[in-house]
């Protein structure tokens, strides 16, 4: 089911001032897609997800699931969470710890006073698809992390719901198990038709699990794409920091070629990927570290051409990462690890105007 946000506001109150946590939100979430809601810490994500799952009462817009409005300040709707026909899996599992894993999944078909030939179908068949047949006498709690998880999960989607929503449901386990359960989790939605509503602040959980990412800021959405689109492609500065390590250089935009907008920096003049931008606009020349790649590679024709000084390398598995020093700038950098250089070598290297991105600064 699609998902429509309109002019979506919330206020709340501190230190007795109003402040706007959710700040005129307009978002069409598309029926079946991963969709995750991306930002630092406090910028209203989960106020979001809790004001789509009816949890939080919005002070202005309209929320619309599957074309039905379910909350409208100006026609006065509020439909209550029961009633919205969504699944909710949180951080902190919220299964019951005095039930067994049947009783937790079965829960929510109990409450909507299904036949027990029914449930124990429903339920049945839910553990195998998040494989967890043959635990369903278990005591919840005496599960590991993941396995909890799972129960949640299952929990979730046993009254079979047209949207699942995530509050961060990784951030409990380590790192390891986060991993395997995200990929578990990818795999599980992948085979039902649902749409699904993510959020996180961890930038790789977004890469990995999403077809859309919305990245949030201060109440506002800044940018929406596909995770390469937001990786490789970001319009704005914050985006592009905020989803990965990125040399962001001010520049000033002197010529357009053909095929590439150049720009005065100091790193001196860069032919980049092109813009639409009058000669003398001040920009952000972006780069990723992995594109400022010092190898063995002949310099390729057509990019950009530089050198400068290694300041610091530290050596963190497949690749060097090191800080290069050129003119003014220190460029975070990737040094394979077959090229024998250290600390203080002049070194030459190449940027693919491709990959040096220009955004609003
Ligand atoms: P996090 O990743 O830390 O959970 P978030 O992006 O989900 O952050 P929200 O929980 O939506 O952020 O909070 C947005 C802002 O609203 C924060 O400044 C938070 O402190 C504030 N806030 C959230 N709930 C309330 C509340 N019930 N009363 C007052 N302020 C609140």
């Amino acid at each position: 089911m699609q998902i429509d946000i309109i002019g979506l506001c919330k206020n709340y109150v501190s230190e007795g001032k109003s402040f706007k946590a959710l700040d005129n939100i307009n978002l069409t979430i598309p029926a079946n897609e991963f969709f995750t809601l991306l930002g630092p810490s406090g910028c209203g994500k989960t106020t979001l997800l809790r004001c789509i799952v009816g949890l939080e009462t919005p002070d202005d817009g309209e929320i619309r699931i599957g074309g039905e409005v379910v909350w409208s300040k100006k026609k006065n709707i509020a439909i209550p969470p029961e009633k919205r026909g969504l699944g909710m899996v949180f951080q902190t599992y919220a299964i019951w710890p005095h039930m067994t894993v049947f009783d937790n999944i079965a829960y929510p078909l109990q409450v909507r006073g299904e036949k027990k030939n029914v449930i124990r179908e429903k339920v049945m068949r839910t553990l195998q698809f998040v494989q967890l047949e043959g635990v369903e006498h278990r005591s919840a709690t005496k599960l590991s992390g993941g396995q909890q998880q799972r129960v949640a999960l299952a929990r979730a989607l046993v009254a079979e719901p047209k949207v699942i929503l995530f509050d961060e449901p990784l951030s409990n386990l380590d790192a390891k198990l986060r991993e395997e359960t995200r990929k578990e989790l990818r795999r599980f939605l992948n085979e039902l038709d649902i749409t699904a509503v993510y959020v996180t602040h961890d930038r790789v959980e977004a890469l990995a699990l999403s077809d859309s990412i919305a990245v949030m800021r201060k109440g506002h959405i800044i940018e929406i794409g596909t995770p390469q689109k937001i990786y490789f492609d970001a319009d704005h500065r914050f985006v592009a920091d905020f989803i990965g390590r990125a040399n962001q250089i001010d520049a000033v935009v002197r010529t357009q070629e053909e095929g590439c907008t150049q720009v005065e920096s100091t790193l001196g003049l860069i032919r980049c990927q092109q813009r639409d931008l009058a000669p003398g606009a001040t920009v952000t020349l972006c780069i990723r570290p992995e594109f400022v790649r010092i190898g063995s590679q002949v310099l390729p024709e057509g990019h950009n051409h530089l050198s400068g000084t290694i300041a610091a390398m530290e050596f963190v598995g497949e690749v060097y990462e090191a800080e290069v020093q050129v003119g003014d700038s220190l460029l975070l950098a990737r040094i394979d690890p077959d090229i024998q250089v250290k600390e203080g070598d002049t070194v030459q290297f190449s940027l693919d105007p491709a990959h040096c991105l220009l955004l609003s600064a």
